[in-house]
């Protein structure tokens, strides 16, 4: 399966861990593929971890991964903004230190909610922003949603990290960005840009990063809708497995399918 294969997009929810420990055989795998001198790199929607802390967060489920092998959809968010908007762009923002670092290490400045945001809206910095963009952050109130909200009608647009509707958890999920997103949406009229999975853009800035081909690549994670879904748009050879969130993974249009990445 993985012939020809230099480079290996890996999910990490549900693909290779869940909540607080590592799914049965991913710590080997990861090893295996080393030996077999594929490299793999940990390509994840979650915006909320540094890459440092993903690197801990695997080390505690005892995977090995190094800093530079992280590609986060905070960090594929703040190059698009920088892109979009140019250096130094002002972006109002909330989310966590992964996207905080990454929107940094862009060179942007960022924009927070104030400490006691006004549910009027806080007129004078209200169009200081350049960009939006919104990570999951679990702190978010009404108030900093509405001072959001408020940036994302003066700017006119706005960025997901990711659009995922859940976040697996030791105990089920939690929602996820999705959700927060949905009420930016629906105050402002405004639809965002995604930036993480299924957006095909985000592996084709991962694989210029590794300098790999398309035909070099696969992707590999448990989300038809956005793992998946991201890789064969990219045109990637695509490994759905089954350990994640319980999800219909019959009629997959994976080129393969298998219960876990220790059938790798
Ligand atoms: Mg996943």
């Amino acid at each position: 399966m993985l012939e020809n294969v230099r480079v290996a997009l890996l999910d990490i929810d549900g693909t290779l861990c869940r909540g607080a420990s590592a799914i049965a055989g991913a710590a080997e795998f990861v090893e295996r593929i080393r030996d077999r001198k594929i490299r793999p790199v940990f390509f994840t929607n979650n915006a909320t971890r540094t890459p440092e802390q993903v690197v801990s967060y695997l080390a505690s489920c005892g995977i090995g991964a190094h800093i530079d092998e992280v590609c986060t959809s905070a960090q594929f968010a703040a190059h698009i903004i920088a892109k979009r908007v140019g250096e130094r762009a002002k972006v109002a923002y909330i989310g966590q230190s992964g996207l905080e670092q990454a929107l940094s290490e862009q060179g942007c400045v960022l924009v927070r909610p104030p400490s006691k945001p006004e549910l009027g809206g806080d007129r004078g910095v209200r169009h200081a922003a350049e960009a939006a963009v919104m990570g999951l952050d679990p702190t978010a109130t009404y108030a900093t949603l509405a001072w959001f909200c408020h940036q994302v009608v003066g700017i006119g647009w706005y960025m997901l990290t990711n659009n995922d509707a859940r976040f697996p958890s030791d105990d089920g999920f939690v929602p996820g960005n999705g959700a927060l997103g949905s009420f930016v949406t629906t105050a402002t009229g405004i639809k965002p840009v995604v930036a993480g999975k299924p957006n095909p853009d985000f592996v084709r800035y991962t694989l210029e990063r590794f300098s790999a081909e398309v035909d070099e690549a696969v992707v590999i994670g448990d989300n038809g809708a956005t793992d998946i879904r991201a890789g064969l748009a990219a045109g990637v050879l695509t490994i759905q497995v089954r350990s994640g969130v319980p999800l219909p993974t019959e009629g997959s249009e994976a080129d393969f399918v298998v219960d876990s990445v220790a059938d790798l």
